[in-house]
């Protein structure tokens, strides 16, 4: 039996992973839940899973869920802040930990439960996008066992032999990291900028939270994915190639020297890296329905527009400077996001943001948590400023 902490359960990936759990009730059970403020929503979560902790974002919010569970749920504790989150990733009792917290907020939860060995099932790609190099000392150093959610890296997890190892390269040539080009891959550019944070959340293929919606429209999503590419798999930007794959069937592709290309395919629906992530190295059903590949008879691929895509570009700018410029990129990304979604800047300035914030920070590569978090901060202000200037 595999006790589990979900991460920003009351999230898409977080509801996913709750629906696989509750397939295989023999094989998993949920020790701890955090949802940050949606507390209704997590206390439907504990009365139906029981756990021990469930974790919100302050007092007011505990005291909340605390009066929301008394009647069906005795046996669940509420803790909050960033220590309850800390706690439900690390304790003793804990063998998995599910991290789907949507951004910046993940990281230092998620570098706990890498800290203390577990089995760390990584859907936040912004910890390490953040945070790549320290994130992956603390998996090397505790022995934890890293596993990729990100239907891409999942899939490219999946298409490396077993044994991959930097040192082993075992022939890989490059990777393929698909994208579907989002919803506003053939829209005329004269009208992006009008864009409406309702349109920019509707994907035409993939049914996720507003924040990784607004990159997938922009295609910094698939930035952050090379990014998060290069620490988890250990390559060079220059070996990862951006593909647009409409159809979002194949979820990405490995090249090896003699010619071979393995692919992941099936439906897009984040229960099958969730499933494999969770029964590896074994299989489980996930509830995803068959792939009918008679019925998908087409699939297209094309080179990115990066004129349409300025997000893309600069994340392979950040990609290639390295350094700190991967951590200035997230959090000018985040705060432009969050301008967009309350209507404060148009959807074009996004890129613009990012752009004049990534252009204006010199950093060097942070080797410490305090380091990343001054960086995080100082690209914010500077973001802030960008955003405020606009108006
Ligand atoms: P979401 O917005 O649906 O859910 C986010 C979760 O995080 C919620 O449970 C929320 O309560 C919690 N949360 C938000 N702010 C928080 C904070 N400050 N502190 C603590 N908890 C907080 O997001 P999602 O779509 O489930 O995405 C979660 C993560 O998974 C993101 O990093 C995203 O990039 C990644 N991811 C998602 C998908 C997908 O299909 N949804 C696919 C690949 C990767
Ligand atoms: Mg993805």
């Amino acid at each position: 039996m595999q006790k589990l902490t979900i991460l920003g359960a009351t999230g898409s990936i977080g509801v996913s992973t709750l629906d696989v759990v509750a397939r295989h009730p023999d094989r998993f059970q949920i020790y701890a839940l955090s949802g940050h403020s949606r507390v209704v929503e997590l206390a439907e979560q504990c009365l139906t899973y029981k756990p021990r902790y469930a974790v919100v974002a302050d007092q007011s919010s505990a005291q909340q869920l605390q009066q929301l569970l008394r009647p069906g749920s005795p046996e669940t504790e509420v803790l909050y802040g960033v220590e309850g989150l800390c706690y439900i990733a690390s304790a003793p009792e804990v063998d998995t930990v599910m991290a789907a917290i949507v951004g910046a907020a993940g990281l230092l939860p998620t570098l706990e439960a890498a800290r203390a060995g577990k089995k760390v099932l990584l859907a936040n790609k912004e910890s390490l996008v953040m945070a790549g190099r320290l994130f992956m000392d603390a998996v090397r150093e505790a022995g934890a066992i890293l596993l990729p959610i990100d239907s891409e890296h999942n899939a490219i997890f999946q298409c490396l032999p077993s044994g991959y190892s930097p040192d082993h390269r075992a022939g890989v040539q490059k990777v393929l990291l698909t994208a579907s080009g989002g919803p506003f891959r053939t829209t005329p550019l004269e009208a992006l900028s009008a864009i409406s944070p309702e349109q920019a959340c509707a994907h035409p293929n993939w049914d996720m939270g507003r924040k990784i919606s607004v990159d997938s429209a922009t295609m910094m999503n698939k930035g952050l994915e090379l990014i998060e590419a290069c620490w988890l798999f250990d390559l060079s930007p220059s070996q990862i190639e951006v593909v647009i794959h409409p159809q979002s069937v194949i979820h990405s592709m490995v090249e090896y020297v003699d010619g071979s290309v393995l692919a992941q395919l099936g439906n897009p629906d984040m229960r099958t890296p969730i499933a494999h992530a969770m029964a590896w190295p074994e299989r489980v059903d996930s509830g995803v329905s068959r792939l009918d590949i008679i019925a998908t008879a087409r699939l297209d691929f094309e080179a990115p527009d990066l004129e349409r895509f300025p997000c893309l570009v600069l994340a392979m700018e950040a990609a290639r400077l390295g350094g700190g410029a991967p951590t200035v990129l997230n959090a000018a990304n985040e705060m432009a996001v969050e301008a967009f979604l309350n209507g404060d800047i148009s959807f074009t300035r996004i890129a613009e943001v990012v752009a004049v914030v990534l252009a204006g920070t010199v950093t060097t590569e942070p080797n410490t948590l305090e380091a990343v978090q001054s960086i995080d901060q100082l690209a914010r202000q500077y973001a802030v400023d960008v955003i405020q200037r606009a108006h």
